[in-house]
């Protein structure tokens, strides 16, 4: 075994090689780029060296600088992960030049199925099943349109050297045909410098079925069973999952000696996944699937595979490529229950699955069990940069069967507390409820055609959203005035008070969202023993709690408990229940009106965290700009600087103070 190996990539691909290296006491190497520096996988390896600026193509995708990083630390190995160079054969056989092994297959293995339309000629002669198409050498736009029309329609066009669903465009009459040949030579040439394209039967109910390979360098070769990925949007996989609903025993055994004869018949070493897609027009038949790829590398959703077989497949690789032997024969796999893999995403479901860049200001994940795994590459703080895939985790549950799986998938998704980003948390919630994915009707086609079930729909905030808001804004209040009355010694002082946190003649206040495009009022009156009753929802709601300074809302609405996350920025305030996300914009009356210009106002603390510096006095005049405070939150510190000239009227905290989000950390006064 090594001693020391490099990971030539980030994220949660990262951190998943460097545990199972851990586990065999492996010393890890960790690369970063300048976005990186601070993230997840740098801090979990051994050892960490930069190579370069944020941009992929100015670090992550420099075999050089990669390389140079292993000579520098001793590393023995290079173990590419996923994306990135895990495909690239000039990268393979660098490693090898420089006296390194990269820990993949050989790199004429990588070529072989580099180009689809190469890979297709070479499967025919294997004798595994492709799908009927054309895949020549010959591009003539006349001979490409006749073999379509041979093919029969709807065909598909691809590009030989494609990926991530580029370059492919469906025909579904011969009119149509010429103008998406040159479309899909047009994009293809765009993205991978090479139009050559090949035409497949378009199968209209298609399944992704594809089969996980192992091999090792003494002849040796596994499948460890299938994985299904047929709930996909825009070509790429949402859900995976392992066994495939339904799969009949002679047909997993047909898929697997086919995948398996797929790598034999290219020299195949280490985990491979030889991708197929089956024809489920008539249900799933022996006969009726076909060899679509090969990825020759570790798949993002191989997990699902490891917790139904009980093996660790980058332990696999690294047995595999420090000489060894596999460790398992093919008798010796079987299935153990099943397995559901959620991709996690930042991004939008109603724009479109646009992606969403940010500051991950609060994430909690389910908690991780026998029956529930988390992989992932961020922390709470952490940013979702624009110049990586915005994947936050992939959430792997396992249970007995599939329906227990599943309720345990949605379960898990709702502990699921994300702020800072959009994420796709209740679009998974819905996919994994939907009646016919539970049914196991899939297809390629599920996301689209249950697309007005599966898209959340924007609501107004329920009542006990609303309710929780509030507490959370009178917690905000109260941590405020507690504290500046300890602070004064004034034990008595109005601020002191726990029956509304200021004085007034009906020790009542009221509170002010704004709620998309609605605003609502709702009025609080503060009983005896710190319990509010609040007015302005569907029915007045007698609410208690305090809001922790993590951000956590342990409340009881009308004498049910409920816990949910809350998390306040500036006038944002998100409340997190289980399974639900909902915003709101705080409007603070005596804020409104007095605007930034006048200098007077309050400045809440933008996130939970301890106040490390108080740079001013009370009375003290101050210019726009001027540092105010030093709040460190999330590792990092955030300094309050007065958002216009001013007289500092009151200061909530001082140093060393924990603060919970939106206290009032202190408030200016305008210049007279
Ligand atoms: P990529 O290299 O972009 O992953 P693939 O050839 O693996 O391209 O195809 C990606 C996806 O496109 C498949 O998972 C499937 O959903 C769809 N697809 C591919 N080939 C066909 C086909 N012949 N008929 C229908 N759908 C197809
Ligand atoms: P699979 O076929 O295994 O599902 P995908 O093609 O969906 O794989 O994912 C591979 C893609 O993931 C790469 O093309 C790249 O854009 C992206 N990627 C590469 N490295 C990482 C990483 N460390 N974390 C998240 N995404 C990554
Ligand atoms: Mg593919």
């Amino acid at each position: 075994m090594f001693r020391k190996i490099l990971i030539a990539n980030r994220g949660e691909i990262a951190c998943r090689v460097i545990r199972t290296a851990r586990r065999l006491g492996v010393a890890t190497v960790a690369v970063y780029s300048d976005a990186d520096a601070g993230a997840r996988h740098v801090a979990m390896a051994d050892e960490a060296v930069h190579i370069g600026a944020a941009p992929v193509r100015e670090s992550y995708l420099l075999p050089e600088r990669i390389i140079a990083a292993a000579k520098l630390t001793g590393a023995e190995a290079i173990h590419p992960g996923y994306g990135f160079l895990s495909e690239n054969a000039g990268f393979a056989r660098a490693c090898a030049g420089a006296g390194l092994t990269f820990i993949g297959p050989p790199p004429a293995a990588i070529e072989a199925m580099g180009l689809k339309g190469a890979a297709k000629a070479l499967m025919e002669k294997a004798k595994v099943p492709v799908v009927p198409g054309y895949h020549g050498d010959d591009q003539t736009p006349d001979l490409l349109a006749k073999e379509a029309a041979r093919i029969g329609y709807p065909v598909l066009i691809k590009a030989v050297a494609g990926g991530g669903g580029k370059g492919m465009r469906r025909v579904d009459t011969e009119k149509e045909f010429a103008a998406a040949l040159s479309g899909a030579q047009r994009e293809a040439a765009n993205a991978f410098g090479d139009d050559k394209v090949l035409l497949e039967k378009y199968l209209v109910k298609p399944r992704h079925i594809e089969i996980q390979v192992f091999a090792d360098t003494h002849g040796n070769a596994v499948h460890l069973f299938e994985r299904d990925c047929s709930v996909q949007r825009r070509h790429q996989k949402v859900l995976e999952e392992a066994p495939a609903p339904g799969m009949p025993e002679d047909m997993r055994r047909a898929m697997g000696e086919a995948a398996v004869a797929a790598a034999k018949a290219i020299g195949y070493a280490g985990a491979g996944t030889v991708e197929f897609i089956a024809d489920v027009s008539e249900g799933l038949r022996p006969d009726r699937f076909y060899f679509m790829e090969m990825n020759t590398r570790l798949q993002v959703e191989h997990p699902v595979t490891e917790m139904i077989t009980g093996q660790d497949l980058v332990e696999w690789q690294l047995l595999v490529a420090a000489g060894g032997h596999l460790p398992l024969v093919q008798d010796d796999l079987v299935i153990d229950g099943h397995a559901v893999e959620a991709r996690v995403y930042a991004e939008d479901p109603v724009k479109n699955f646009l992606p969403s860049v940010g500051t991950l200001v609060r994430l909690r994940a389910p908690a991780e069990d026998a029956h529930v795994r988390v992989d992932t590459g961020v922390r709470e703080g952490d940013a979702v940069s624009p110049h990586y895939d915005p994947m936050i985790a992939k959430l792997i549950v396992w249970d007995h069967d599939r329906a227990a799986a599943l309720r345990r998938l949605r379960q898990a998704l709702a502990q699921y507390q994300i702020a800072g980003v959009t994420t796709n948390t209740a679009f998974l919630m819905a996919l994994a409820g939907h009646p016919a994915f539970g049914a196991a009707d899939l297809d390629t086609g599920f996301i689209e055609r249950f697309r007005a079930d599966l898209i959340p729909q924007p609501e107004p905030a329920s009542a006990q959203t609303l309710a929780l808001a509030v507490l959370a804004v009178v917690s905000g209040y109260r941590a405020t005035a507690a504290a500046q009355a300890a602070r004064s010694g004034e034990r008595w002082s109005p601020w002191a008070a726990v029956n509304g946190w200021r004085m007034n003649d009906t020790g009542a206040d009221e509170i002010h969202f704004r709620d998309r495009d609605t605003d609502v009022t709702c009025r609080v009156e503060y009983l005896d023993g710190g319990a509010l009753r609040i007015f302005g929802l569907e029915h007045a709601v007698v609410a208690e709690g305090e809001l922790a300074a993590d951000g956590t809302l342990d409340a009881v609405l009308d004498g049910r408990r409920v816990r949910a996350g809350i998390v306040r920025q500036g006038e944002e305030l998100v409340v997190l229940l289980p399974g639900h996300t909902h915003k709101l914009t705080v409007v603070d009356p005596r804020q409104a009106g007095e605007g930034e210009e006048g200098g007077s106002g309050q400045l809440n603390a933008p996130m939970p965290g301890k106040i490390v510096q108080v740079l001013v006095e009370e009375g003290a005049a101050v210019e726009k700009g001027q540092p105010l405070m030093v709040l460190e939150a999330m590792k990092m510190e955030h300094t309050i600087a007065a958002p216009a000239a001013g007289k500092v009227a009151k200061i909530g905290f001082r140093a060393g103070d924990q603060v919970p989000e939106g206290a009032t950390l202190l408030s200016l006064e305008g210049e007279e």
